[in-house]
């Protein structure tokens, strides 16, 4: 099959659909692969890597749009892309259509073959292809936190490790499931005192289990978030509730509880975030204070390491990108029901009963 990859354009949009070694693995499958130059640069790929992993570059993405069989991407292809799509071509990207109705009629009406990555499944009834950017996002939140935590930059000007007689920060973590995870595993590596809220016995018990008693768990209710919030350094957001928007867990008057200079990170923010005093911020600006608390509520978060979200995305990709080349996008979904369950649109039809459902589609 001809695969291709483009430069993502979506403003700050930096990584890329395939790395070379995606490219590397596609092509020793015996497939052809076009890159559109300079298309992962933003993710600290150069041209040279590409071609020596056997790929042809093109400077047009338009000739990667007409050429290819399958195009692979980051994002959502935004208008002009989406106007360059035809039947019988496969699209494999985030797609994110139900809150979308202009990309879902755009790709209806292409008549091109549209696999979304956030709604492939795995056997353990999780979402793989959604999953490294928990991960990315996870570990990145102590990070950031731990950065606006520096006085100079808003915060309370305490360290995440403490030092030998001073007490480490302590983060409390709402939400203990990818994202909450891989927070903690970098804020208990930080040295930080941390605590992790969930709703959910089975995960706090996964969660006692793997840490080995050090962090602690604790049942989320109003109150426990409550009492936790006077001595919190970091409250990271971490919640989710399938097809919901996140619940507010912390609100306008308990910031008054919080310590001066102490730090929201909403991860959650993308599905509306799980503070009320929430708004998406950018990597430009990415945070600002309401009465005394710093918030840093980035949406992309994974958008701060391209290169590391790219390598981790593809990782998750690839088995999925090589199966259709392989087989061709009806054999591979025949045979692969989560995969299947990644097929929005088809042919000039929606394929989704979500988001038919959301934006009132016949499906
Ligand atoms: P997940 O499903 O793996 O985990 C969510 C956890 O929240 C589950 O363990 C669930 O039991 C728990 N939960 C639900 N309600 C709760 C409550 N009231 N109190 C405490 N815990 C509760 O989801 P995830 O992959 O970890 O994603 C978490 C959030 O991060 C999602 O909103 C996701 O969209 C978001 N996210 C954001 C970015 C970003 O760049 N900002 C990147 C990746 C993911």
């Amino acid at each position: 099959m001809r695969i291709g990859s483009v430069k993502e354009i979506k403003a700050q949009e930096y990584r890329v659909g395939l790395p070379p070694a995606a490219v590397r693995e596609a092509v020793a499958h015996g497939h052809e692969v076009l890159i559109e130059a300079g298309a992962g640069i933003g993710a600290g790929f150069e041209d040279a890597e590409y071609t020596d992993a056997g790929a042809r570059l093109v400077d047009d993405p338009a000739e990667v749009f007409a050429e290819a069989e399958m195009v692979v991407k980051v994002k959502e292809p935004q208008p002009s892309e989406r106007a360059q799509l035809r039947e019988g071509q496969v699209l494999f990207t985030y797609l994110h259509l139900a809150p979308d109705r202009p990309q879902t009629e755009d790709l209806i009406a292409s008549g091109v073959t549209a696999i979304a990555y956030e709604t492939v499944t795995d056997r353990a009834g999780g979402l793989p292809l959604l999953a490294p950017m928990s991960e990315v996002a996870g570990r990145l939140a102590p990070q950031t936190g731990a950065w606006t935590l520096q006085k100079a930059n808003g915060g309370r000007g305490v360290l995440m490790g403490g030092v030998p007689g001073v007490r480490p920060a302590n983060v409390v973590i709402v939400g203990g499931g990818v994202v909450g995870t891989a927070a903690a595993r970098v804020a208990v590596g930080m040295g930080a005192n941390v605590t992790v809220l969930d709703r959910s016995v089975p995960r706090m018990s996964y969660l006692d289990d793997i840490f080995q008693g050090r962090l602690t768990t604790q049942f989320s209710s109003a109150q426990a978030i409550d009492a936790l919030l006077p001595t919190a350094d970091m409250v990271i957001g971490a919640v989710l509730i399938p097809g919901a928007a996140a619940p507010k867990l912390v609100s306008r008057a308990q910031l008054g509880r919080m310590q001066p200079g102490a730090v929201l990170v909403d991860v959650a923010i993308d599905q509306g975030g799980c503070f009320e005093t929430s708004r998406p911020t950018t990597h430009q600006d990415p945070i600002y204070e309401v009465d005394g608390i710093m918030h840093y509520c980035v949406a992309n978060m994974p958008g701060a390491v391209p290169r590391t979200a790219t390598q981790a995305l593809s990782n998750a990709t690839l088995p999925f990108v090589l199966a259709l080349a392989n087989k061709g996008w009806r054999q591979a979904c025949e045979d692969d029901p989560h995969l299947l369950a990644g097929l929005n649109v088809h042919a000039g039809a929606l394929t989704s009963y979500p988001v038919g459902r959301a934006l009132e589609i016949d499906v």
